[in-house]
């Protein structure tokens, strides 16, 4: 964007108190840690439920940023910087977009629906890209900020801003339609998915329409009958042309034909074919979405079907994996344009640790700005982050090279990169692979990257935060939060959780071992740590890497004050544990005198924490029982605080336990499951996200007869003639052997298919449904459509079992999206 500070204040119609009326505003700030450029920064101060931005104006200030849109100015701070001062910041900035909106040229056109409103938004961007210029969304932003955000950084030279627009809540629609005031109008589908603010499908599909009341032209599928059904009679303000398409034949503007992965239409009497990369049903259906929103555009097919068949349904998000040497490897080599080349940056910085920072960048499509304007602000975002090395690939980024001494080489292709670049100059590093589809990054990552098996554990740490702020939300103010990562993070990776949760600010880390503290500690981890099972063989590490022990007996009590008094050290802060009524660990009520004793008369010993541990929380019908244990803790805590001279946190509530018994908060709460968004409340489980998707890939398909037998123990015959599946997983990667013989099942594509006969070690054989599952296909064992619950009712065990057992060998992918 580039506006001056003058016209920003109009538009947001600010009271302004202005050091510097001559600024150029250029981004827009609204997360402090997030500061890259500090020339031309707006930094506009949110008030949320639980943070202020109002608080971070004072070291912004000092960091060097000038434009500050708040509330109020901070006392002390009148006149060191540009202030415009609004009642209400969101809603100002708000109208910011729209008056930016109303002076911009470009056509809009929105996406919404239940699904597929990402894909169809970037396939719909790469097609028309090849005809105009177009702006759009980065990833899915579609939230209240998001969509005014990138509204604001529609550029002047864009003929279309392609934009995706997600409600979940009726009164952010006014919002969004006013701000997008959108001339075309997708609609992409409706799931049955619960949802919190709406009764029913017909108020959903209502609700999302509201969006388009202005439009001109709406897409739809027409097979999708209770949306065609409720376009037909919704009360538009100007009826807009509807652009509906089917498969099936239905009554529609536009009729396809499918034969697999082939499409045949007639368009104005020619008859017109041509072949998808893909042939499920999603995929079609977004492919089909786009197609014919650019015949509603004015394109005609011929213009349209060479970019159709280049569309591939690839995964098009950040992920973030071990490669050979020790490399740390971020791709997000799908797009490439500026605002996810932002995004993809402060990532990569926040998972860096401290490793050597190397970006291999491609050239930006879709920028809507001219070369010289798309130099300038490439060279600024860069310079705002703190990399080592930067490699550049495409003859269009030649006019960078001079501009920042980390480019340490320029190559045309990303072949002549593969060639001349040694992998070995990136061991140990931290890389980052920012390339667009063109540039087919991917045989970069196929030379780093460790072989996966084509097994891995795909980790979401977009839903970590999710689930870590619906549980933070249940918090009273002031209290703590400690997170359990032993374990390896319940299976999903200790280090890269603790720096996802280090950066959204929890208190306090957890771990099982001493081991886990020191590997946190060892990738940078500066959280408070408390080591759950300390063992007297790793006493020397609690001293050499700040960890905290729990103290649970005498024994373990003595062995430390021996060894601090042997360290020269004068403090080792620790967490008592009590014994409540779990019978594990912990110290007895008529323990605490000598406890006392021995902790007076060494402070040395310094207690952080005492805390306690519930054994029913998930019960509701054991609430006598948990109500007890927090009594008794309550009381043997007070024993302690009153005789101890200084003061410490109380803790008793683990996952369950926070979401029922929010009166035993104390100073601080233990979260674990439920970051994995799991949880024993069914009434809970619409409101998380799961963390982690196992995945598997269907290795062979085969034919049987009648008679024929499969597998170990020929444990099953065939009853006729059928097919079934080996897929990539055994017991070895934590699929119990339990699962054969009918007992297991998985997903693939959009059915369940039962495991058939033994599970081997490293795989198993699926009987499946002839042409609909193909040599290659991904197989979920869990995820979003086989819940973690449901695959420990299989395995007859609980969903804590099911993550912890997914064994080392299954490659972690992280993933942030
Ligand atoms: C594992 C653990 C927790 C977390 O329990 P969840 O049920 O996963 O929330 C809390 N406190 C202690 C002492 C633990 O060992």
């Amino acid at each position: 964007m580039n506006f001056s500070i003058e016209q920003i204040r109009d538009f947001c119609a600010a009271k302004a108190d202005l050091k510097t009326p001559e600024t150029e505003v250029r981004s827009i700030l609204f997360d402090s840690r997030k500061l890259s450029a500090v020339k031309g920064t707006l930094f506009i101060a949110l008030r949320g439920s639980r943070r202020n931005g109002h608080k971070y104006i004072k070291p912004l200030l000092e960091k060097g940023v000038r434009n500050f849109l708040v509330e109020h100015i901070p006392e002390h701070l009148q006149g060191r910087a540009n202030f415009l001062v609004v009642p209400d910041t969101l809603v100002a900035f708000q109208r910011m977009a729209t008056q930016i909106r109303m002076q911009r040229s470009a056509k809009i056109i929105a996406v919404t629906g239940s699904n597929g409103k990402t894909i169809v938004k970037e396939w719909l961007a790469q097609v028309l890209s090849k005809h105009v210029r177009i702006s759009k969304t980065p990833k899915s932003y579609n939230s209240q900020i998001g969509v005014p955000l990138s509204v604001s950084n529609l550029s002047e030279n864009a003929a279309y801003g392609i934009y995706e627009a997600g409600i979940s809540e009726p009164d952010q629609v006014e919002k969004l339609a006013q701000i997008l005031q959108a001339d075309i109008g997708i609609f992409t589908n409706i799931g049955s998915a619960h949802q919190e603010y709406f009764s029913n499908r017909q108020q959903k599909i209502r609700e999302k329409l509201r969006l388009f009341e202005n439009c001109k032209l709406l897409v739809y599928c027409a097979d999708h009958d209770q949306v065609a059904e409720e376009i037909a009679t919704y009360p538009f303000k100007h009826q807009p042309d509807l652009w509906s398409w089917s498969v099936k034949g239905q009554h529609a503007h536009v009729q396809y034909h499918l034969d697999g992965n082939q499409v045949e239409l007639n368009h104005k009497g020619a008859t017109h074919r041509f072949a998808l990369n893909f042939a499920d049903d999603a995929s079609t259906e977004n492919a089909l979405q786009v197609f014919t929103c650019m015949l509603a555009l004015g394109y005609v097919p011929k213009e349209i079907i060479p970019e159709m068949t280049r569309l591939h349904s690839r995964e098009m998000r950040l992920e973030m994996k071990k490669g050979h040497g020790n490399i740390l490897l971020v791709n997000d080599a799908y797009t490439n344009d500026l605002e996810s080349l932002k995004i993809a940056l402060e990532f990569f910085t926040q998972q860096a640790g401290d490793r050597k920072k190397i970006l291999v960048l491609s050239e930006i499509e879709q920028s809507g700005l001219s070369p010289d304007q798309l130099d300038k602000e490439l060279e600024r975002l860069l310079k705002g982050h703190p990399l080592d090395a930067i490699y550049l690939i495409g003859p269009a980024l030649r006019g960078l090279v001079e501009k920042d001494k980390r480019i340490v080489a320029h190559l045309n292709t990303t072949a002549q990169f593969v060639q001349k670049i040694p992998a070995t100059v990136f061991r140990g590093s931290a890389l980052l692979l920012k390339g667009s589809r063109t540039h087919a990054f991917e045989r970069i990552d196929a030379l780093l990257a460790e072989k996966s098996h084509e097994t891995i554990l795909e980790i979401n740490l977009a839903n970590m935060v999710h689930n870590l702020n619906y549980f933070r939300k249940k918090l009273k103010p002031g209290v703590k939060l400690m997170v359990m990562v032993k374990a390896s993070g319940y299976g999903a990776g200790s280090v890269e959780l603790a720096r996802m949760l280090e950066y959204h600010k929890v208190d306090y880390l957890s771990v099982a071992y001493a081991d886990e503290g020191v590997e946190l500690r060892k990738a940078g981890i500066e959280l408070p740590i408390m080591v759950l099972n300390p063992e007297m063989a790793a006493l020397d590490s609690f001293f050499d890497y700040r960890l905290e022990p729990e103290v649970y007996s005498f024994r373990m009590l003595n062995a430390l004050l021996e060894r601090l008094k042997a360290s020269g050290e004068e403090r080792l802060n620790i967490h008592l544990k009590l014994e409540t009524g779990m019978h594990r660990l912990g110290f007895e009520h008529n323990e605490l005198d000598v406890l006392i004793k021995l902790l007076k008369e060494n402070e040395g010993l310094r207690i952080r924490s005492v805390f306690s541990h519930l054994a029913v929380a998930d019960e509701p019908s054991e609430k006598a029982f948990t109500l007890k244990q927090i009594k008794r803790f309550e009381e043997m805590a007070e024993v302690l605080r009153a005789n101890l001279p200084y003061g410490f946190d109380r803790h008793i509530l683990n996952s369950p336990g926070i979401s029922q018994y929010p009166q035993a908060q104390f100073e601080m709460v233990r979260l674990g499951i439920g970051l994995h968004g799991v949880s024993a409340l069914t009434s809970e489980v619409p409101f998380l996200k799961p963390l982690g998707t196992l995945k598997a890939t269907v290795s062979q398909i085969r034919q049987l007869n009648k008679g024929d037998s499969v597998g170990y123990g020929r444990a099953y015959v065939a009853e006729g003639n059928e097919t079934i599946a080996t897929i990539s997983i055994g017991y070895a990667d934590g699929f119990r052997r339990s699962l054969g013989d009918g007992v297991g099942q998985v997903w693939i594509n959009d059915a369940f298919y039962p495991v058939i006969g033994r599970v081997c070690m490293d795989m198993c054989m699926i009987k499946v449904q002839e042409g609909k599952v193909q040599e290659g296909d991904a197989v979920e064992v869990f995820g979003q459509n086989q819940s973690i619950y449901q695959l420990a009712e299989q395995m007859q065990t609980i969903p804590y079992e099911v993550l912890t057992s997914v064994s080392a060998r299954v490659k972690r992918v992280y993933v942030d999206q």
